[in-house]
């Protein structure tokens, strides 16, 4: 019945406009009813949120423990697969070849609306949380300095929550709940993409912990293609018979220098820096094996992918200058992030009426003490969501990106973290499981359910969605920054994950998630 009521409502007013004025009244009956009770959705999805705030904690604290940086992110795939199987949606783990992706859905037939984040932790980012001074858990050992751990619970949460919404008001559709393996690495979704996952989908939201309540639409940052190039050649004495050898690190200089003479002809837009990862074992021997590994940006797809052919070419001429082989290896691809902004809309009303947690004064002083011990400004925690924006096109990159560019995606970034805190330092590795993380959780879990809810509910939404996605990529259209035959280096990270899991797990958290 009370249902009926707000469907009621919400017809009335979109698609009965001749009837509009004998249906004010009823409206102003029936929001008086629907202010207080369960029949409005999104009140609903809020308490389902709240309710499982120990729950959506719980998540974030079992991964921040497991720690795992991209590509080995097994227990937590595990972990959140048997949560999600317990709220019953059908959980797939390792598609696209990432043997630790995860893709869940629940419901069925249209509209498929999508929630994507990612879960992986990074080199070196071991640290107990709560102490503001540097203390490994286990020295040397990866860890979350960044959060992303509180992402998966986050995420986890809304989904629950739009579905048991669902269920109550019988809203039809279908919620897929997207978290990706090595978003550090850029390395997942432009496989997910590539083998299609995202094609049924009708349109997506994707998140990411922040010190803010945000969203925003229009470029949000950069595309992104990597690769490793391995040079072969052949070894020789360096001071005996260095003419009877192809010296691979030779190449490896030349392509480096090879670039640098490339810069002043790029768009200034451009960005390209690389490591040596192999440079030799000692000068009297000629090296055989030569590898550097490069990252090539630019503002567009397009232009990073003209800038990345042109790197190809050098190698080959190093190859070709010393005699060697060259190969290359794909190694991370990604789209700048596209917004949109009929979503962003929607987002942003969300965001106005979910608003910012309530800090303790403890949270506040604790924050005010890490950004001291940082040389940061003392300004505590933020208690004001942002207005919306169009998003500021910066140079870093997510592979979350590609996503952007298939489905009309909004985005939202939650307050979880701590203002002046630089991420991938070990200092954002502090404040992950304390209740500054766990309560921004919540807020951003609402958020998240009220919007895939608008998504869901509202065909005049996703239309205005699909029309602005069919406007922002006029121009620009999506193709694979991969290679045709790449495929996901699975054993990245590995030798790390097996030199300091051991010690990690004695750490590990045997906490269940209960959803209710
Ligand atoms: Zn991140």
């Amino acid at each position: 019945m009370r249902f009926g009521q707000v469907s009621f409502k919400k017809i009335g007013i979109r698609f009965y406009a001749p009837f509009a004025a004998s249906l004010a009244l009823l409206t102003v009956i029936f929001s008086a009813a629907t202010a207080e009770s369960p029949g409005d959705p999104k009140k609903l999805a809020f308490e389902v949120v709240e309710r499982n705030a120990e729950a959506i904690a719980a998540v974030g604290d079992v991964l921040y423990y497991f720690g795992e940086p991209g590509m080995q992110e097994y227990e937590s795939s595990k972990y959140l697969k048997s949560t999600l199987e317990q709220i019953d949606f059908k959980v797939e783990v390792g598609g696209a070849g990432l043997p630790t992706n995860v893709w869940a859905t629940w419901g069925s037939g249209k509209p498929v609306i999508a929630i994507a984040t990612e879960m992986d932790a990074l080199p070196e980012g071991s640290q107990t949380p709560g102490s503001i001074p540097r203390k490994p858990l286990v020295d040397g050992a990866p860890g979350h300095m960044e959060g992303h751990n509180v992402m998966a619970g986050m995420v986890v949460g809304a989904a629950h929550a739009v579905k048991k919404t669902m269920e109550q008001f019988k809203i039809p559709g279908t919620i897929v709940l997207s978290i990706g393996p090595a978003e550090e690495q850029l390395m997942s979704r432009p496989y997910l993409v590539r083998d299609g996952y995202f094609k049924d989908v009708d349109a997506a939201i994707i998140t990411h912990i922040q010190d803010s309540l945000a969203t925003g639409y229009g470029l949000g940052n950069y595309a992104l293609i990597g690769a490793k190039f391995t040079f072969k050649g052949r070894t020789a004495h360096g001071g005996v018979n260095p003419w009877d050898g192809k010296d691979a690190v030779d190449a490896v200089v030349l392509m480096d220098i090879g670039f640098d003479k490339l810069r002043e002809h790029l768009r200034p837009t451009y960005r390209g820096h690389r490591v040596i990862t192999n440079g030799g074992v000692q000068p009297n021997i000629i090296p055989d094996v030569g590898q550097i590994w490069w990252f090539i940006r630019d503002a567009t797809g397009p232009w990073a992918k003209e800038n990345f052919d042109k790197l190809v070419n050098i190698a080959q001429g190093a190859a070709l200058m010393t005699g060697t082989t060259m190969e290359m290896e794909p190694f991370g691809a990604a789209w700048p992030s596209l917004g949109n902004k009929a979503i962003a809309e929607a987002v942003q009303k969300n965001i106005d009426l979910v608003g910012m947690p309530k800090w303790s004064d403890e949270e506040q002083r604790f924050a005010k003490e890490l950004q001291k011990s940082l040389d940061r400004k003392e300004i505590g925690l933020n208690t004001k969501p942002l207005p919306l924006q169009p998003g500021r096109q910066n140079s870093s990159s997510n592979d979350i990106g590609d996503i952007t560019w298939v489905v009309p995606t909004g985005t939202l970034r939650f307050p979880s973290a701590v203002p002046g805190v630089q991420a991938h330092h070990w200092s954002a590795g502090i404040t992950p499981t304390m209740s500054i993380a766990h309560k921004g959780a919540v807020v951003g879990a609402k958020v998240m359910a009220a919007s895939v809810l608008d998504l869901l509910t509202s065909p005049e939404l996703l239309t205005a969605a699909k029309k602005q996605f069919a406007e922002d990529t006029k121009e620009t259209k999506y193709f694979s920054l991969l290679p045709p035959d790449a495929k996901p280096p699975v054993d990245l990270n590995k030798e790390m994950m097996e030199k300091y899991r051991p010690a990690m797990r004695k750490f590990y958290l045997s906490k269940k998630a209960d959803f209710k």
